[in-house]
C-alpha cells in the first residue's frame, strides 16, 4: 500500500479536503485503486452529536456512520463509497484504548498516548487502505494544534515504519496577498518550520491561494520548505471546485506523486486516461 498524508498549516478552512480528494482523483484516472482517510483531532467520537451550524452538515454514510463531511468530498471526487472505520476521531481512538484498558487488554501496563494511542491510530489507517493501492489520509485541524499531536506523532512514526516509496506527505498551506499586492510565504515558511519541529518534513507544499502563486513565490517557497521547486503546487481560487483536480493535473502533481511512489510504471499513459 501507498499512504498520501494531507496535513495543512496556517489556518483550517483552506481546501486540504479538496487537494486531497482531487489528487486521489487523478490518481484513479491514472488507474489506481484509491481510498480516503479523514482525521478528525476532535473528542467527539462521531460527528453525529455535533451542531450543524457550527460544523457544516452530518455527513450520513451507507453502513448509517455519521462523519465529517469531508468524507462526502472523497465519495463524489473518487466515485468510492466509505464505511465508519475511514473517519477516525480522538474520542474514537480514546474509545478503544480506555475499553481495552478496563478488560485488562494491556496485561497491567501503564497506558500511553506514546505508544498506545499512537498504535491505535495507525492501526486504524492501515486497516482502512488494506486492499487498496492508494490511502490517503487527511490529517483535520491545523499543525500545532494541541489536539492533533497525537495524530503527527503517529504520522512520524509511520514514516519510519514504512519504506521511503510508500509514504508522502503533502502540506497545504495559505499564500496571501501583503497589502502591497505581493504574494506572501511567511506563513507558509512558519508552518513548515512547526512541521519539523515535530520531526516532519514535506515531500510536497500546495499553497492556497486568491490567483496562481507566482514563480518567484514558488522557488522561495521550494527554498525555505526544503523541497523541489516542480513539488510546490497552486491551488488558487476557481469557480467550481470540480476544477481543482484539472488545475492541479496541469501543473503536473499527479505526475510528481506517482514518480514520489514509484509508480509510474504501472499508471495508465496519459493519452489513455
Ligand atoms: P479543509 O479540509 O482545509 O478544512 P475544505 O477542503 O473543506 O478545507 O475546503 C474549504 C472550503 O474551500 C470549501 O468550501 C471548498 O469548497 C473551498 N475550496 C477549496 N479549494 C478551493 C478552490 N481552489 N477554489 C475555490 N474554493 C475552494
Amino acid at each position: 500500500d501507498k499512504f498520501i498524508f494531507v496535513t495543512g498549516g496556517v489556518m483550517s478552512g483552506l481546501g486540504k479536503g479538496i487537494t486531497a480528494a482531487s489528487l486521489g482523483r487523478l490518481l484513479e484516472n491514472a488507474g489506481f485503486d484509491v481510498t480516503a482517510v479523514k482525521i478528525d483531532p476532535y473528542l467527539n467520537v462521531d460527528a453525529g452529536t455535533m451542531n450543524p451550524y457550527q460544523h457544516g452538515e452530518v455527513y450520513v454514510l451507507k453502513d448509517g456512520g455519521e462523519v465529517d463531511l469531508d468524507l462526502g468530498n472523497y465519495e463524489r471526487f473518487l466515485d468510492i463509497d466509505m464505511t465508519f472505520d475511514h473517519n477516525v476521531t480522538t474520542g474514537k481512538v480514546y474509545q478503544h484504548v480506555i475499553s481495552r484498558e478496563r478488560s485488562g487488554d494491556y496485561l497491567g501496563k501503564t497506558v500511553q498516548i506514546i505508544p498506545h494511542i499512537t498504535d491505535d491510530i495507525k492501526r486504524r489507517i492501515r486497516e482502512a487502505a488494506e486492499g487498496h493501492d492508494i490511502c490517503l489520509v487527511e490529517v483535520g485541524g491545523t499543525v500545532g494544534d494541541i489536539e492533533g499531536m497525537p495524530f503527527l506523532e503517529a504520522l512520524r512514526q509511520f514514516v519510519d515504519e514504512e519504506p521511503d516509496e510508500d509514504v508522502l506527505l503533502t502540506h497545504v498551506t495559505l499564500v496571501p496577498y501583503a497589502p502591497n499586492g505581493e504574494q506572501k510565504t511567511k506563513p507558509t515558511q512558519h508552518s513548515v518550520k512547526e512541521l519539523r519541529s515535530i520531526g516532519l518534513r514535506p515531500d510536497i507544499i500546495v499553497g492556497r491561494s486568491d490567483d496562481p502563486l507566482e514563480e518567484s513565490v514558488r522557488e522561495k517557497i521550494a527554498l525555505f520548505g526544503d523541497v523541489p521547486t516542480r513539488a510546490v503546487f497552486s491551488n488558487y481560487d476557481v469557480d467550481d471546485v470540480y476544477k481543482v483536480p484539472l488545475l492541479l493535473e496541469e501543473e503536473g502533481m499527479d505526475e510528481y506523486v506517482m514518480d514520489r511512489l514509484d509508480l509510474a510504471d504501472r499508471a495508465i499513459p496519459r493519452a489513455h486516461r
